[in-house]
């Protein structure tokens, strides 16, 4: 009797799923809400993006979360010695140490991050595992690395023969000076002697939105090349470097961090999308605010703001020319200059 009426439970299941779906059976998502167009997206900061948005993507196509996907996405840079301003190979501080910032945030308001973090490379995995396994948001320094090393994670050198090299050729003048990125790629390439650049920061912040409509984001870089240690950016505080807010966007920074934490960046851009502003217009904004409050600054330094709305819709800003950002999409893989108030 029971068998027969799980049976017919089963039946009607499944003729009830056929319906739905026009005579072919697939997994039942009708409890499940759907967007109605694909809004699938991930962008995140300057031309390396380009690789890291194709392993976000990824996930984000298989239908997996958009957390996943950003921690996976910015896992390429932070491996890629090449690139030298994040994880591994990035370019360490006034003493010759590599120290991370990094910082992860999902579309519920949890939030991790790691500060000035030595000797392992995957910052924004350790900073998603005091999200998921602490009661804190934010670990630093020698405690970031004993949490890391409790965890699991491998102690590495960071400081790769390259990056040694340039910062022993810094330590002939040891001035603190942040060189801009303001060229684009094609400059890196012709006239760069060492991948990475002549210019000595950036960082890779990336925000995405999965099939569900879900925002979050990701930021990790090794900072401000020779630096004093123990100093943190923008880039590991929740607000500055990065924020999502799944009711309404999510937004990431890049550039000379004590000018975004100033202003609370990210969130920023967010609470002005939040006011009816488009995502490039929220990101104008907030650049132009870094303008009011320090103009004699601002001329001689670079940053930028990337954001997504909750509508999928995408836009950037920044102070100087040569900021780019990389989105992926079902339609689209493209890498863009940002727009900027100075040329
Ligand atoms: N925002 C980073 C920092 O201040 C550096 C950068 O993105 O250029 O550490």
């Amino acid at each position: 009797m029971i068998a027969t009426r799980r049976k017919f439970l089963q039946t009607s299941v499944l003729s009830s799923a056929a319906v739905l779906t026009g005579g072919q059976v697939l997994a039942d998502t009708a409890s499940r809400p759907q967007p109605a167009v694909d809004n699938r997206i991930v962008i995140s900061t300057w031309d390396f993006g380009k690789a890291a948005n194709a392993e976000a993507w990824k996930i984000l196509s298989k239908g997996g979360r958009a957390l996943d996907a950003v921690e996976a996405g910015v896992k390429v840079p932070e491996a890629d010695p090449s690139n030298r301003s994040v994880g591994y190979g990035g370019l360490p501080d006034r003493d010759g140490r590599v120290t991370l910032d990094a910082c992860i945030m999902d579309e519920f308001y949890n939030c991790g991050s790691v500060m000035a973090l030595e000797h392992i490379v995957h910052a924004i995995s350790v900073a998603r595992l005091v999200m998921e396994k602490t009661p804190h948001i934010v670990l630093a320094g020698d405690g970031a690395l004993q949490f890391a090393l409790a965890n699991g994670f491998e102690k590495q050198n960071l400081l790769t023969p390259e990056s040694e090299a340039a910062w022993r050729k810094w330590l002939k003048t040891s001035r603190y000076e942040p060189v801009m990125n303001v060229e684009n790629k094609l400059f890196r390439k012709e006239n760069d002697p060492m991948p990475g650049g002549p210019y000595n920061h950036d960082t890779i912040g990336m925000v995405a939105m999965d099939g569900t409509g879900n925002l979050s984001g990701a930021c990790t870089t090794s900072g401000m090349a020779y630096k004093i240690h123990g100093r943190v950016g923008d880039s590991p505080i929740i607000g500055a470097g990065l924020y999502v807010d799944n009711e309404v966007g999510a937004a990431t920074s890049t550039g000379v961090g004590e000018e975004v934490i100033r202003i609370v960046g990210s969130h920023l851009v967010v609470e002005l999308m939040r006011q009816g502003r488009s995502p490039e217009a929220a990101c104008r904004e907030a650049v132009e605010r870094i303008i009011q409050r320090n103009p004699g600054q601002a001329k001689k330094i670079q940053v930028g703001f990337l954001a997504l709305n909750k509508k999928g819709e995408y836009g950037a800003w920044a102070l100087q020319k040569g900021f780019t950002y990389a989105v992926k999409n079902n339609r689209e893989e493209n890498i863009f200059a940002s727009k900027s108030i100075y040329t």
